[in-house]
């Protein structure tokens, strides 16, 4: 069955159906070895597409993106109390994703989002320690007993949590910045950590989830891993 190649592309999951389009006008896609034009069409199940000299991944294959999430947006792909929901910011993927973990609706940052269930589930499992890092803004000048408690463990009551690390910690005006590294990822875990030693979170951000970083997407904005990011995660 023929179709328009945009739409495949758009299918994909490499880009929106608009995107693609741009692409093919640009003479960036070629069918068969030949570059195409706007309209061409053409059989995924037998023809060879390629956009930038590169093959499309076939339909199965899996999606994989780092999306920095904006406060306000609730961890779920749909929200009965009509809240705005993290699939709003991916709506023109042609692909259905879903996130891997959670982040409190008013935490930010990093959020990977994939269909690869097998994958999604062994990142978040416990068992794997992966590690992830927080940028946090706490009400108060962390003082370094509270320091030490954090990077201890801290009693919350759901147990005592395990041992992390507080680095980079900077004192502005009446708060404190710093970066905690946790290996585990117990619900609302910075927030009730900060706030057993006495210092409320007011900001926070996960800059880093394994190997994968943050960088400098803009709130929002999202993009896909790369072969080398997806093969070092499996
Ligand atoms: N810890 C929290 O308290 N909230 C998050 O969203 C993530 C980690």
């Amino acid at each position: 069955m023929s179709e328009r190649v945009q739409k495949i592309i758009a299918a994909a999951g490499l880009m929106s159906r608009r995107q693609a389009e741009t692409l093919i006008a640009a003479g960036r896609v070629t069918v068969n070895d030949q570059v195409i034009t706007l309209g061409a069409r053409a059989d995924v199940a037998r023809d060879r597409i390629t956009v930038d000299g590169r093959p499309l991944p076939s339909l199965e294959s899996k999606t994989y993106l780092l999306l920095n999430k904006p406060t306000g947006y609730v961890t779920t792909l749909r929200d009965p109390q009509g809240r705005q929901v993290v699939a709003d910011l991916i709506r023109d993927l042609p692909v259905r994703v879903f996130p891997v973990g959670r982040l409190d609706a008013g935490t930010e940052g990093l959020l990977l989002l994939t269909n690869d269930g097998e994958l999604a589930q062994r990142l978040a499992h416990p068992r794997h320690k992966v590690e992830k890092i927080y940028l946090v803004k706490v009400r108060g000048l962390l003082d370094e007993k509270a320091r030490r408690r954090l990077q201890e463990g801290v009693l919350l009551d759901d147990g005592p949590t395990q041992p992390c690390s507080v680095d980079k910690i900077r004192r502005t005006g009446s708060n404190t910045w710093f970066e905690l590294t946790l290996r585990e990822g117990r619900n609302r875990q910075v927030r009730r950590m900060c706030a057993a030693v006495g210092y409320p979170v007011v900001r926070l951000k996960r800059i880093r989830l394994g190997f994968l970083e943050l960088g400098n997407l803009a709130p929002g904005a999202y993009r896909q891993l790369s072969r080398a990011e997806v093969a070092r995660l499996k």
